[in-house]
């Protein structure tokens, strides 16, 4: 008998997992055109299938996720495991009314404020780093021939399995990392890009499994060895000419974004980083950008300017930003759309910022001072703490803000208060 080709109609959660349902084949195109109904709760269950005591939802309610076709993930049988389709889904009420918590329709608004209120478009672009358990390999060559085809397979793999839903990527390579990778894809408008984001890490994820590997996109695996990052490079374009960069540096436009991004670091980070996890990956000399500062060519900055090629105008069309606290912990959705709020927001106050082109860490306390460089948060409950909820529901909407902090309370209890970062590192790498 043939095997079933499942559909999953699923979204990604306020702990930045993709949950969902599926249906048989018969009920595909029901579901494609009305959706399927869904759990509020379900929103606020965290890596460990807790769902915090002092969630919004409680046990009542129902939504509907509504399919976007543009964002569908064809994964393919394996070892007697059927097809299985996924495709991404907006949450609604029943009657097709928003529902305020859907980081899918949070990203859109932001969307539609950075054109409106400042006529911008943008491009977005990840670099995804992961770590693959399995591989088995004599040593860890870094950027090597002999690591590159130790994971030349999976990336084959991933490679055909998006392109069949196309989906194209940019690069991959073997990172500086024991058994880390990187694939990094190509840049598109930021809901297609993020949309892309998820159903790349599930193709990852996804793929490893099917060749008996192990992936996961866990920050910190271990204390002194290299964090997994998802890097987001953007850049920002005005009636469709780039306004990112000019010859070498930012551009009037693109100077006070990067400064509202700055200014609003401690709260953007809790959306960029969203585990316990996360907040380890955030030190100096590990080339995190765990400085708040912008700088060109600067890895230990956490906005680096990347001008690619000036051309003959002055401008620097190829150029991009790159925010380089961010990894694959993170709702990605919810991620650039508090970037853009805060970038617009910087677009309001004007303020530009200064060009920090050497390694914070070498400069000594004073120094640091001077130039008001500052550490971002260095642990879970620290960015509790520094986050400013006032400006995030400005971004974001208060409903969602309060929903997601209390999953980041609940994260707290387990993985700070109740386990050691060793213990949570390896609960969390089984689940990210
Ligand atoms: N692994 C580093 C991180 O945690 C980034 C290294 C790189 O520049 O690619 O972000
Ligand atoms: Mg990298």
């Amino acid at each position: 008998m043939e095997k079933q080709r499942f559909l999953f109609l699923g979204h990604q959660d306020l702990s930045g997992i993709l949950r969902g349902r599926s249906v048989p084949e018969e009920r595909r195109e029901m579901a494609l055109a009305h959706g399927l109904p869904w759990v509020p709760g379900n929103y606020s269950i965290g890596p460990t299938n807790v769902i915090p005591a002092d969630n919004p939802f409680g046990q009542q309610g129902e939504i509907r996720l509504l399919p976007d076709q543009a964002a569908m993930l064809a994964l393919p049988a394996y070892g007697g495991k059927p097809a299985f389709d996924v495709v991404l889904c907006e949450a609604r009420r029943h009657d097709g009314a928003p529902w305020p918590y859907c980081p899918r329709a949070a990203l859109k608004s932001a969307i539609g404020r950075l054109e409106a209120e400042a006529g911008l478009t943008m491009k977005v672009g990840f670099e995804h780093e992961f770590s693959v358990k399995g591989l088995n390999q004599v040593a860890h060559a870094a950027y090597s021939v002999a690591s590159g085809r130790a994971i030349s397979v999976l990336a084959d793999n991933v490679l055909q399995t998006l392109a069949g839903s196309g989906i194209r990527l940019e690069q991959f390579q073997a990172e500086y990392g024991t058994d880390q990778f990187e694939i990094s894809s190509i840049p598109a408008d930021p809901l297609t890009a993020a949309d892309r984001v998820v159903l790349t890490q599930e193709a990852i994820r996804d793929g490893a499994r099917q060749l008996g590997l192990h992936a996961s996109f866990i920050p910190k695996p271990a204390a002194n060895v290299a964090g997994n990052g998802v890097h987001i490079h953007f850049s920002l374009y005005r009636g469709g000419q780039p306004v990112t960069a000019a010859q070498d540096w930012l551009t009037d436009t693109s100077a006070p974004f990067v400064q509202g991004i700055l200014d609003h670091s401690e709260s953007v980070v809790p959306f960029t980083c969203l585990s316990a996890n996360s907040y380890l990956r955030l030190r100096p000399n590990s080339w995190v950008g765990a400085y708040v500062c912008a700088g060109l060519r600067n890895r230990e900055a956490m906005i680096r300017v990347v001008p690619r090629a000036p051309d003959a105008n002055g401008g620097n069309p190829q150029a991009s930003l790159e925010y380089r606290a961010s990894d694959g912990t993170a709702n990605v959705y919810l991620a650039l759309a508090a970037l853009i709020g805060a970038g617009l927001d910087g677009l309001r106050q004007r303020k530009t910022p200064q060009n920090i082109a050497v390694n914070p860490q070498t400069l000594g306390e004073q120094e640091r001072q001077r130039l008001g460089l500052r550490l971002l948060p260095q642990s879970l409950p620290e960015a509790l703490q520094a986050f400013d909820a006032k400006a995030a529901s400005a971004w974001l909407g208060a409903d969602i803000i309060e929903a997601y902090f209390s999953c980041r309370r609940e994260d707290v209890r387990q993985f700070c208060n109740n386990a050691s970062d060793e213990e949570a590192a390896n609960a969390l790498q089984r689940i990210y």
